[in-house]
């Protein structure tokens, strides 16, 4: 898996203290294939390497980062700057109705991201939506999109099989400026493949109507492909943004940066669910952190937080060793070294944008508070009890329960983590304990 390969270049890079010619080029190759295993298309994956190469080399590693993760950290934050280029707002700045054409094969979600981008302009900016469909190819295409625009709350506009598409985009024009729609979204035929009757047909309807914006549409599960499909309707249309539909699936949704490179059009949306409401703005950190993979993000934090305080980890480490019975002082001093990582919230600063978000989620602040309060109820307790924890019984529980000012379930709780901690410890006696730290702290 990716986890494993981005995993192995943060080992590989151990001791190093900056990213240079002969150690950057193995990382490089992991991050390669990792992109190529999220569908990036494969001139695209050389010419980001290439960017990445450039400014990566020479890099000092930043605090506790280790040069594998500093690497990593900018892949993470070029491949999000990349994808985020662009203003991802619709430009509907214009003489009303502001026209929208949608363009991309069959089955990339056009009809579908109609009626949704028709339901957001309804209900966000409060805009008189009129939605029409050219597909004049497939009759249920035409029912489909007047029932999603139903949906919308948005109204949909007439048209049949036997007519010609660009009759029906000005009928529907002539509609919306008559009844005074601020935006008139137009549905295009879908292609299986490039096809020069319907890619002319495009052109032509984009020529005539002159639309604000002009959606491409694509599938991030369509994988390599995608490079190809972009770079026609790039040649066919001058394209102003990008949506990027279907990334509820598990694709790794690579697409996103071969289609951005191709079409330098800023990707405005995701599509992320079939229903009405499943679109959201772009988010390219996010889509970054997606590329790269999950795991890796975790196997990142855990190298992050691990090296932080090896000396005390040592310590302990040469206690139990030498026969030691873990105790609650000991547990105490590992609550404190948690603490002294910096405050656990000034580690944000250090990770990459994606990590950032992630661990902002798990609210560092209640972190910091049970540990304070974990101190508190280890305080409480004498010092016999401290070595001795297996005579904290009912009535020294509630003892120390009312000293730092907590219910006895609490105290409960401390005591089942130390246990934990302590059959832990137990298991780790010896070499095999020195052997894990060193492998935790990421030293020789
Ligand atoms: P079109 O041929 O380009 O008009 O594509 P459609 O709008 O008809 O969509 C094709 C299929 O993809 C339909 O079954 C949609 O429900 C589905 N679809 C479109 N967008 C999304 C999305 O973001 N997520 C999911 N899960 N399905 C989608
Ligand atoms: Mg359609």
């Amino acid at each position: 898996a990716l986890s494993d390969k981005l995993a192995k270049i943060v080992k590989e890079m151990r001791g190093q203290a900056r990213i240079t010619e002969s150690n950057v080029q193995d990382m490089l190759r992991e991050v390669r294939m990792a992109l190529l295993e999220a569908d990036v298309a494969l001139p695209v994956v050389r010419e980001f390497i290439a960017r990445v190469k450039e400014k990566a080399l020479g890099q000092d590693v930043v605090g506790s980062l280790k040069p594998g993760q500093t690497l990593v950290s900018i892949v993470n934050k070029e491949l999000a700057a990349i994808m985020g280029e662009g203003q991802a707002e619709l430009n509907l700045n214009v003489q009303p109705p502001a026209i929208i054409l949608m363009a991309g094969l069959q089955g990339a979600g056009k009809t579908t991201t109609t009626a949704k981008i028709a339901k957001l302009l309804r209900e966000k900016l409060k805009k008189k939506v009129l939605t029409v469909s050219g597909d004049v190819y497939r009759p249920a295409a035409i029912e489909q999109l007047k029932t999603v625009t139903a949906q919308a709350g948005a109204e949909w506009f007439p048209s049949t099989p036997d007519q010609k598409p660009l009759d029906i985009a000005t009928a529907a024009l002539d509609y919306a400026k008559k009844h005074y729609f601020d935006v008139l979204i137009v549905d295009t035929a879908g292609r299986l493949a490039i096809d020069e009757v319907l890619m002319n047909e495009i052109r032509e309807l984009h020529s005539t109507l002159q639309p604000a914006e002009t959606l491409f549409v694509v599938d991030a599960m369509q994988g390599q492909d995608a490079i190809n499909t972009a770079r026609a309707f790039k040649e066919a249309l001058p394209l102003t943004g990008i949506v990027l539909t279907k990334l509820d699936g598990d694709s790794r949704g690579g697409a996103a940066l071969s289609v951005k490179h191709i079409t330098g059009a800023p990707i405005k949306f995701a599509g992320v669910s079939e229903k009405i409401d499943g679109i959201e703005i772009f988010d390219a950190e996010r889509h970054a952190g997606r590329i790269l993979g999950m795991g890796d993000i975790v196997a990142l934090v855990e190298q992050v937080t691990s090296g932080v305080d090896l000396q005390a980890a040592q310590k302990l480490a040469e206690k139990v060793k030498s026969g030691d019975s873990f105790d609650l002082n000991d547990f105490l001093m590992q609550l404190q070294q948690m603490k002294q990582m910096g405050g656990l919230s000034s580690l944000l600063d250090k990770l990459p944008g994606e990590l950032a978000a992630k661990a902002g989620q798990m609210d560092m602040d209640r972190a910091e508070k049970d540990i304070r309060r974990k101190e508190g109820i280890i305080c409480s307790m004498t010092a016999l009890e401290r070595k001795k924890p297996e005579l904290i019984k009912a009535q020294r529980k509630k003892r120390i329960a009312a000293g730092a000012g907590v219910q006895v379930q609490e105290v409960n709780r401390l005591l089942n983590e130390f246990n934990q901690m302590q059959g832990m410890m137990k298991k780790m006696k010896g070499a095999g304990m020195m052997k894990m730290l060193r492998k935790l702290g990421g030293t020789k």
